[in-house]
C-alpha cells in the first residue's frame, strides 16, 4: 500500500462532500473505498492502467448495469485518486529532511526519514490517456506551489465542511 493512502482517503471524501448530492454514510463509504482502490495495482505494477481516468470510468460504468446509484460516488472516488497522483513533490531542496529535523532535531535521523519517505513517494505521474497512450503525465510541485496547493485544498475542505454544516442546519 502506498504511504499516502490517508491523503487519498481525505481528498476523496472532500471531493465527495463537495460534488455529491447524496452524502449518505453508504455513499461516502463507497467514495472512500473507490479512492483507495487504484492502488491495488501495487500487487502487480504500481501506477498501471488502473490509475487511468478512462479505465476507472469504464469500471464505474460497469457498475451502472447493476445499480445506477453507485456510479457517481465510485467515479468521484476513482478520479480523486488519479488527480492526486498526477502531482509530484519536488524535494530537491530537502524540504522533507528540514521538516523532519525540526521535529526530531537529529540530522542523521532526519536524513533517514527523508530517504524512507522519498522511496515511498517516488513516482512519475499517471498514464492519463491509457489505453490510447502509455505516456505518463505529472505536475511537479516545488515548495511554493506546494504551499499554494495545500492552502487551496484547505480552503475547499473548509468550504465543504461549511456546506455540510449549513445543510444540517437548514434541516432543523
Ligand atoms: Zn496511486
Amino acid at each position: 500500500m502506498d504511504m499516502d493512502w490517508i491523503s487519498h482517503l481525505l481528498f476523496g471524501l472532500m471531493l465527495g462532500a463537495i460534488l455529491l448530492k447524496d452524502r449518505s454514510r453508504q455513499k461516502m463509504a463507497l467514495v472512500a473505498t473507490a479512492s483507495l482502490l487504484p492502488d491495488l495495482d501495487i500487487l502487480w505494477h504500481h501506477r498501471s492502467g488502473l490509475h487511468s481516468p478512462l479505465v476507472l470510468l469504464t469500471l464505474a460504468l460497469l457498475t451502472v448495469i447493476r445499480n445506477r446509484a453507485l456510479f457517481a460516488p465510485l467515479l468521484v472516488g476513482f478520479w480523486s485518486h488519479s488527480t492526486l497522483d498526477i502531482f509530484l513533490f519536488d524535494n530537491s531542496n530537502h524540504t522533507i529532511k528540514n521538516l523532519a529535523n525540526q521535529v526530531v532535531t537529529n540530522d542523521s535521523l532526519a536524513n533517514n526519514i527523508e530517504e524512507n519517505i522519498t522511496r515511498y513517494i517516488a513516482a512519475d505521474g499517471i498514464m492519463l490517456f491509457y489505453p490510447f497512450s502509455n505516456e505518463k503525465f505529472s505536475i511537479t510541485l516545488n515548495e511554493e506551489s506546494y504551499t499554494i496547493m495545500a492552502g487551496f485544498i484547505a480552503a475547499i475542505a473548509i468550504f465543504a465542511a461549511a456546506r455540510l454544516y449549513f445543510k444540517e442546519y437548514r434541516r432543523r
